[in-house]
């Protein structure tokens, strides 16, 4: 197995043991990459403190990524434990139930702002406090998450879709700023998968059940596979940057 003990990472976005992040966090320490976790409330630091306890030494802290102060003391506490940072997971996603569920048409201006501030501004706000600390060391990885809802319709994905977009332009445009860096940004855009933030959408179980009927794969993905396609992404993809790798058993490529 790859040795990347020395290495740091920080992921933002682990809920509980079903999520995504948490599943990227334990291929990544898996290695001796030694992590800072965040979360989002009390309430579920709870549940990032009990899982911490199976890693080596994490630092684990308070972030609501709306909040440009507990951004900047992110970066304070890991500059001063860490010196430095060579990854950067952002697992993060938020709209108001009442935005996914229903008419497009109907998406509020308040949810509309709370969807991209959270799902999209979030990327911008900690890609920029990594790079200081990636720069030092003349190289860094960013990845998030992303759905296909950003390029076709699925129903009730809604507002969330239209964030999934600018997610995907926004890797785009922090690939080409931060490429003479040496700091690569790429998203995954994975198969839907039952976790907290899928619960959130009407109608998610149809979702599980068409990709199972429709892609390449006849099947859904699992979190383990998408922290695996995470992993080669953040760890030795070298040569890519600012792109967006399905990990869906294939559905996307089917044409019906
Ligand atoms: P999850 O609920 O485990 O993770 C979502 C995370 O976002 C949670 O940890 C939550 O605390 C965090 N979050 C929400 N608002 C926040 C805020 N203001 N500040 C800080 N954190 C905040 O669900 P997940 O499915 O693992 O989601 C992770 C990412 O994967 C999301 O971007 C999601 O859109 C994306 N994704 C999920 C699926 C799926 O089917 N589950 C498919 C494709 C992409």
């Amino acid at each position: 197995m790859t040795d990347l003990s020395g290495r740091h990472g920080l992921v933002v976005g682990v809920a509980n043991k079903r999520s995504i992040a948490w599943a990227i966090a334990q291929r990544l320490a898996g290695c001796g990459v030694r992590l800072a976790l965040t979360y989002a409330d009390e309430r579920l630091g709870e549940n990032v403190r009990a899982l911490a306890a199976s890693l080596d030494a994490p630092l684990i802290l308070p972030c609501d990524v709306t909040s440009d102060d507990q951004v900047r003391a992110v970066y304070g506490e890991i500059g001063e434990a860490f010196g430095s940072l060579d990854y950067l997971v952002h697992a993060v996603a938020f709209a108001p139930r009442a935005e996914l569920t229903g008419r497009f048409l109907d998406t509020s201006r308040d949810g509309f702002r709370i969807a991209l501030d959270v799902s999209v501004y979030s990327l911008i706000a900690l890609a920029r406090g990594a790079a200081p600390l990636m720069r030092g060391q003349g190289a860094g990885s960013v990845l998030t998450l992303t759905y296909l809802g950003a390029r076709r319709v699925f129903p009730n994905y809604n507002v969330m879709g239209v964030a999934k977009a600018g997610l995907e332009a926004t890797v785009r445009y922090l690939a080409a700023d931060l490429g003479p860096e040496n700091i690569r940004v790429n998203a995954i855009s994975a198969g839907p998968i039952r976790t907290l933030a899928s619960a959130g959408i009407s109608g998610f179980s149809d979702i599980l059940q068409v990709y199972r009927d429709r892609a390449a794969l006849k099947r859904n993905v699992d979190a383990g596979e998408v922290a695996e396609a995470a992993f080669f992404l953040l760890t030795s993809a070298t040569a890519i940057t600012g792109e967006c790798l399905a990990v869906d058993a294939g559905y996307n490529i089917m044409g019906m």
